[in-house]
């Protein structure tokens, strides 16, 4: 079954980036979905009675089904998303939000970065933002200028994005603040500050100061942060497990689960604190049928081929050197028989972007292979030859339904797919770019 996820944090988070300057320690602000498993265990663990005094004493075994819940359940990186876009007009809740990375075919004004007309919760818009992915793909064209001023220059645009609305659909941009806090080193043996030993902490501050009250008082520190922001993503788990998932955290209601975890790094000093709500929702495929039918009239009538793009909003661990990243997503994605044979990679239609994966990690104490993953944002797109829509579009539909529901990585938290985001739609440059 699928499930939305919500994190309303209620402290600063400190999410390891893996590349730790010596002293400094920085924080993605992108929750990874394995981030959020580790959160859930604790409390699912300890519930159960197992909690490990001492590393040198043997944890008790886990119970089965519980061991089956914790490795069956794969989660989607959770993104930010300002409140102000949950209560920008009465429809909007937070169900119906929906995150993702910006992906690898977007550029935005180098002068003036932003969306023209950003959605409720973004304060600072640009020039606009446009998406390569269509005028490359169809048109054959990759030259795109902003949107406001053709002598400027566009670049690469990264961010953590969110979607509100369904007609017209609108796009805002979530960038937490970091709140610097330089920390002391302890001496063990006089348990003491240890001379010169400083490091520095850049945790994502996700609350906001709050406006000074009616009466002219400034509220005092403790009380005059808020949320500013909430964390949104999907989960997968099987539908057997959900009634113990429920039960384990004391919920009556049916659908929806709320409890405080602790997310991240430096829990011991109050870090990452907040509240989890997971929620059921339908497996609706209207929406997928819906962009299937916008892309598939987008591209040129009379091609016998059709063209499908996946937005990755998840890293992509790659595992396999003798295949191409393209041609290893497509063999993880496992399409049936039929269509496997008519599916190729779409280099030319693709945009990718790799970052190291895995590493050392004080958890395991040895050094574990550093290897290639796709990053989040990465474009893959695949061609299905000789498209034949009264026969393809069933099996095709139930099998992307399938990579979009659940994620075919066997790492938490990677091998997230999107097909036909509508994003590439809504900022397409030729849309956006020609007027
Ligand atoms: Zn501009």
């Amino acid at each position: 079954m699928r499930l939305r996820l919500r994190f309303d944090p209620q402290a600063p988070i400190l999410l390891g980036t893996g590349r730790d300057l010596q002293q400094v320690r920085e924080s993605l602000e992108v929750i990874p979905g394995s981030a959020v498993l580790g959160a859930l265990a604790r409390p699912l663990l300890a519930s159960a009675g197992i909690c490990r005094t001492h590393p040198m004493v043997p944890s008790q075994p886990v119970p089965p089904e519980l061991q089956r819940l914790l490795s069956e359940l794969q989660i989607s990186p959770l993104y930010p998303v300002p409140v102000e876009a949950l209560m920008g007009d009465a429809t909007t809740d937070w169900q119906s939000v929906e995150v993702l990375p910006a992906p690898c075919t977007a550029r935005t004004c180098k002068r003036h970065p932003g969306f023209a007309d950003p959605a409720p919760g973004t304060e600072q818009g640009g020039d606009g933002v446009v998406d390569l992915w269509l005028d490359r793909t169809i048109h054959g064209t990759s030259r795109a200028h902003c949107p406001r001023d053709k002598g400027h220059r566009l670049e690469r645009f990264r961010a953590s994005l969110y979607r509100v609305g369904h007609k017209p659909r609108r796009y805002g941009q979530a960038s937490l603040p970091t709140r610097s806090q330089t920390r002391v080193g302890i001496s063990r043996p006089t348990e003491t500050a240890a001379e010169g030993i400083l490091f520095q902490v850049e945790p994502v501050e996700p609350r906001r100061l709050r406006q000074p009250l009616s009466n002219g008082d400034t509220p005092s520190q403790e009380n005059s942060l808020e949320t500013g922001f909430v964390f949104i993503g999907e989960a997968w788990l099987p539908d057997d497990l959900w009634q113990l998932l429920a039960e384990s955290f004391g919920s009556l209601d049916s659908s929806s689960i709320t409890a405080p975890v602790a997310i991240g790094g430096l829990l011991a000093r109050g870090f990452g604190q907040g509240h989890l709500t997971i929620s059921v929702t339908d497996e609706s495929r209207a929406s997928l049928v819906e962009r299937l039918q916008l892309f598939g009239a987008a591209q040129e009538k009379g091609l016998p081929d059709l063209l499908l793009p996946g937005l990755l909003r998840s890293p992509w661990p790659l595992e396999e050197p003798g295949l191409s990243p393209l041609e290893e997503v497509l063999s993880s994605l496992a399409p049936p028989p039929r269509l496997q044979e008519r599916l190729e990679p779409a280099p030319a239609a693709s945009a990718l972007e790799t970052h190291p994966w895995g590493g050392w990690s004080m958890a395991w104490g040895l050094p574990k292979p550093r290897r290639q993953a796709l990053a989040a944002g990465s474009v893959v797109t695949f061609r299905l030859k000789n498209y034949n829509p009264d026969q393809d579009h069933e099996p095709l539909i139930a099998w992307l339904a399938q990579c979009e529901e659940r994620p075919s990585s066997r790492e938490c938290g990677a091998g997230w797919i999107t097909w036909f985001d509508p994003f590439h739609f809504d900022l397409g440059a030729t849309k956006e770019g020609s007027r």
